[in-house]
């Protein structure tokens, strides 16, 4: 198809089901006309560069060129001398916000109906800056680093994302009763830039008592924004509430690039039998396209994905049906 002003965008397609999820997208946004390019990149079984990445630089340099990538899930490689390809993309692309968006889907049974929360989780620091070291034998340190500049890149991430998605309310998660300087920064910095988005409801919350609160009732709860550790924990916990994490999209979001992908493995099991379920991946593709701008092409596949959800039909082995991965990605291009 002619390819003129069409918008040139990264796939990685992955390991496993990737391939298929992947071609399950291609063809329902060719079959909505999206105005996108696929440029396909790889990533390699084995270290690439001196540093010990999966990726080459030349794949890292064309991500931040062209701004916007879709990737597939990738089988983590046993043995020692790599680096885990989601920590080279986080550090190398600066992907400081992981976003994760979980809204209950019609049709999919869940003790919750009506869940719609965003995990907007910082994606650099924290527990998770790699500095463990032990000190005497049988004493380890292990380092939460918590900097000024991290905590507001991601508070004014998570407003700006509330204001452009509409949202209600922004709650900062935390543990500054215990954590005085680590979290107590993280909060007072997200109090601070809460003042300049007065539109938004601002609240602060104790991880453990938000815990109880996401039990208790999660359609209470709009976007939250978290340090590195409880947004892990948190986010996959928001992904259980509306029926896994095949129908889980996510964006890693840097000041230069962003990277969309499927929280979802590679499921070894169903691979290239036509059973994977591409939703969590085609999700992940729509909350490309509306940070594109591309809107209209968004929302119109959003809404024939639920749809064939809801209407039951032509669902995957993983939701309780017997479709294949072509019969549901047909269903979804029949609605378009
Ligand atoms: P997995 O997510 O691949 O599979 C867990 C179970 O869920 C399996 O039964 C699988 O069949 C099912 N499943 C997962 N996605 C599905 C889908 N889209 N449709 C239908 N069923 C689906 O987790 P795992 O088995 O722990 O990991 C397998 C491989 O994937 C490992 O090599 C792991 O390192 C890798 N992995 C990669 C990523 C990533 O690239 N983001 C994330 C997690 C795991």
């Amino acid at each position: 198809r002619p390819q003129f002003n069409y918008q040139k965008v990264i796939l990685f397609p992955g390991d496993g089901i990737g391939p298929e999820i992947s071609k399950a997208v291609i063809d329902i946004f060719d079959a909505a006309k999206v105005p996108i390019e696929w440029e396909f990149h790889e990533i390699h079984k084995k270290r690439v560069t001196d540093q010990g990445d999966l990726i080459t630089e030349e794949t890292l340099k064309q991500v931040k060129a062209l701004k916007y990538a879709l990737k597939g899930p990738f089988e983590t490689p046993i043995g020692k001398g790599y680096r885990s390809i989601n920590v080279t993309l986080r550090k190398r692309l600066q992907l400081f916000a992981n976003v994760r968006p979980c809204k209950s889907i019609k049709g999919v049974m869940t003790p919750y109906p009506g869940v719609d929360v965003v995990t907007i989780r910082e994606n650099t620091e924290g527990e998770y800056s790699g500095l463990e070291h032990e000190v005497v034998p049988g004493v380890v340190e292990n380092l939460k680093i918590v900097s000024y500049n991290a905590c507001q890149n991601i508070a004014q991430y998570a407003f700006e994302y509330a204001r452009a998605n509409n949202r209600k309310q922004v709650v900062a998660c935390h543990k500054a009763g215990v954590m005085k300087q680590g979290d107590g920064l993280f909060l007072k910095v997200c109090d601070d830039v809460a003042k300049n988005y007065p539109e938004i409801e601002f609240s602060e919350e104790q991880i453990d008592t938000m815990a109880f609160k996401l039990a208790n009732d999660p359609t209470k709860i709009d976007v939250m924004v978290m340090p590195n550790l409880y947004g892990d924990i948190v986010s996959d916990l928001c992904a259980g509430l509306i029926g896994g994490l095949g129908l889980t999209a996510s964006g890693n979001i840097g000041k230069d690039c962003e990277v969309y992908e499927a929280v979802h493995g590679t499921a070894p099991d169903i691979a290239g039998k036509n059973l994977a379920n591409p939703t969590a991946l085609l999700l992940s593709g729509i909350m490309m396209l509306k940070a594109m701008r591309l809107n209209d092409y968004a929302n119109r596949i959003e809404n024939a994905t639920y749809s064939v959800l809801e209407e039951g039909k032509f669902l995957t082995g993983d939701l309780g049906g017997k479709s294949t991965t072509s019969d549901y990605t047909k269903a979804i291009i029949d609605k378009l």
